[in-house]
């Protein structure tokens, strides 16, 4: 049998009545001889409310208990899409993640797939069965703990799946037609793509486009899955959505494709530390050991210390906000055990993070020059600039993102087919 992946968004599975929606959806591909396995997300904004309880109950949580409550949002759907199907007469079950079992490592809240072992969905499908539900996002750890795969995961989880299992398609139903050259909430200027590059949609997502989580990228790009992003309500057909997919599909010849942005970003600065070899592996060896994503690194010119010869620098880096408190602990325990010195620590919250990506950047100079005259033109002033081969990022005041993203939007002509 021809296998499809059908993974439902938050949104997309928000109450009875979307699941319902969704469900007819499944029932329409199993009536066009497909077997299909579909991944649920938890109900819109049931993740969040987790994870708040969590918060508030221990703040430096266990992340193992962590997961075992924020996994249980995507157990509901899984049960509820089941017995919705079931109500339709389409032969389904719902599978936890330990239950299938879906082997990750035991990076709690990160975790990363293993293994799928095959056999227990096979035999069910040879049994008759033509929907398997899986609750995505979830796991189980080598030490029978459950695990999370952060936050998105359910991508990850229908794109692993589809690989595992040689599905045809990897479909991911949300409450967007597709792919846009933005977030389509910040600007009603952003045009729908139909198609985009594994690359391209790897730095985007790995910037803060949130419709696919950035793992699930990479898996469908090492796995050859065919990847494509849809509405779930919307008639859809086989052309519908976006696809993701090599570039050598693709005709459209854009130097820029698309601008992303973070909007939760910190920057955080050590006035004067020792500039000394050695000095940022002493800094960001302990951020990384705490779990803390350092993302742009600036280190500023040396001078010498006003009360001695030996030179000092100010090191600057950016994380997410919800970082800072790990951030900050990281730092004073290193300090206070000698490895490092530093005069302050300031620390800016109020920053976001806008990106221009694009595959053509590779042979095209000058979008650097242009994205900051766009930028200058609208009064957004840079605090950290960092580029690589298909895009470059730029640190910013939060207050400016907004318009930000809108003004590279308009200075790449993005809303132009190219
Ligand atoms: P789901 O709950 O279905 O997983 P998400 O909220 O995770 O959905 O992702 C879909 C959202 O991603 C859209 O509502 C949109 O606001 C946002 N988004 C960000 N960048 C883009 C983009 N370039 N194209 C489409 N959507 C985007
Ligand atoms: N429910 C999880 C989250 O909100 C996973 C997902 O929806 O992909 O992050
Ligand atoms: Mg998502």
């Amino acid at each position: 049998m021809p296998l499809l992946v059908m993974k439902f968004g938050g949104t997309s599975v928000a109450d009875l009545d979307r699941i319902r929606n969704a469900a007819a959806k499944v029932k329409a591909e199993v009536a066009r001889g497909y077997d299909v396995i579909v991944i649920v997300s938890a109900m819109s904004g049931k993740t969040n409310e987790l994870v708040g309880w969590v918060n508030e109950t221990s703040p430096l949580y266990d992340a193992r208990e962590y997961d075992a409550v924020v996994s249980s949002g995507e157990n509901v759907t899984a049960g509820l899409m089941a017995l919705t199907l079931q109500e339709m007469d389409v032969p389904a079950r719902s599978w936890q993640g330990w239950q299938v079992p879906i082997q990750t490592t035991s990076a709690h809240g990160a975790a990363r797939f293993v293994d799928i072992p095959r056999a227990n969905l096979d035999a069910k499908f040879a049994e008759g069965f033509k929907v398997a539900v899986i609750a995505g996002f979830q796991g189980v750890s080598p030490e029978g703990r459950i695990t999370t795969l952060g936050r998105g995961g359910s991508d990850t989880t229908a794109v692993a799946f589809a690989a595992a299992f040689g599905a045809e398609r990897c479909d991911i139903y949300t409450d967007v037609d597709g792919i846009y050259t933005t977030d389509p909430r910040i600007t009603s200027k952003a045009r729908k793509l139909d198609k985009i590059s594994f690359e391209e949609m790897l730095e985007l997502a790995s910037l803060g486009a949130k419709v696919l989580q950035t793992r699930s990228v990479e898996l469908a790009m090492r796995y050859k899955v065919r990847l494509r992003v849809l509405s779930s309500f919307d008639d859809t057909d086989e052309q519908s959505g976006t696809l993701v997919c090599d570039e050598d599909e693709i005709m459209e010849s854009k130097v820029v494709s698309g601008v992303a942005y973070s909007r939760e970003e910190a920057k955080l600065t050590l006035v004067t530390v020792e500039d000394r070899p050695g000095i940022a592996a002493a800094i960001f060896g302990p951020l990384a050991d705490s779990g803390v994503n350092v993302d742009m690194i600036v280190q500023n010119i040396s001078e010498k210390a006003q009360d001695s010869d030996k030179p000092v620098t100010d090191m600057t880096f950016s994380c997410p906000v919800d970082q800072v408190a790990r951030a900050r602990q990281a730092l004073e325990a290193a300090r206070d055990a000698g490895h490092i010195n530093y005069g302050t620590l300031e620390v800016d919250e109020d920053a976001a993070k806008v990106s221009v990506v694009g595959i053509g950047m590779r042979s095209h100079a000058g979008v650097a020059a242009r994205m900051f005259k766009a930028l200058a033109a609208d009064g957004v002033n840079i605090k950290v600039i960092a580029t690589s081969e298909i895009k470059i990022s730029v640190l910013i005041d939060r207050k400016y993102m907004e318009l930000a993203v809108q003004a590279l939007h308009d200075a790449f002509e993005l809303d132009k087919a190219g």
